[in-house]
């Protein structure tokens, strides 16, 4: 398996709706490892796997960022949202979108289901900034990045820096540094037909 990297905006996976992982196995085990290495050089507190262009129901969050803290990391496979309560509005950043902030209102409270790395079902009661990291990430396995939530007088603030990353990659294919969208939309499907249902 090709080392993973992080992907950022306009890159086809952040808008691609993933699909149920069906298989766990050494490879994927080894992929989330390279998730929570990658979160970490980022300095973030979660990572989704459209994040690192796999298109799978997945991701990983560790609200404290510290690598030391292992038992605050989190894997996070085929989760569902089951409840939510309250809201709250505040700043969001994002790995795929550096240096872009903005407020964003999600729920105070969720219930959140999924699967850990054994494959053993698991349910987690979440306030606060871990409430709100798991949002944020279950949002990108649906393709959603939160400046879609962003209320339209702050994103109006932030466009500007959301075109230059759009420019710089989009001159990025053209120099063939990356692939064209269809290229990579191909290896998307690729991928998922490789891993899900
Ligand atoms: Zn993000």
């Amino acid at each position: 398996m090709s080392r993973l990297e992080i992907v950022l905006h306009p890159h086809p996976a952040l808008r691609w709706k993933s699909k149920e992982i069906s298989k766990i196995d050494a490879d994927l085990r080894t992929m989330v490892e390279q998730m929570f290495e990658l979160m970490y050089e980022a300095r973030g507190i979660g990572l989704a796997a459209n994040q690192v262009g796999l298109p799978y129901r997945l991701f990983v969050i560790n609200p404290t960022g510290d690598k030391e803290e292992k038992d605050q990391e989190f894997v996070f496979i085929n989760p569902q949202i089951t409840k939510r309560n309250g809201s709250e509005t505040d700043e969001e950043g994002c790995l795929s979108l550096p240096e872009i902030f903005g407020p964003v209102t999600r729920a105070t409270k969720i219930v959140v289901d999924a699967f850990d790395l054994d494959g053993r079902q698991f349910e987690l009661e979440l306030d606060d900034l871990p409430a709100r990291v798991v949002q944020h990430e279950y949002d990108h396995v649906d393709g959603v990045m939160f400046t879609d939530r962003v209320p339209a007088n702050s994103l109006k603030k932030i466009q500007p820096l959301i075109n230059d990353l759009e420019t710089q990659f989009r001159n990025r294919q053209k120099e063939g540094l990356v692939g064209s969208d269809d290229v990579l939309q191909a290896r998307l499907l690729e991928l998922q037909k490789a891993r899900t249902a």
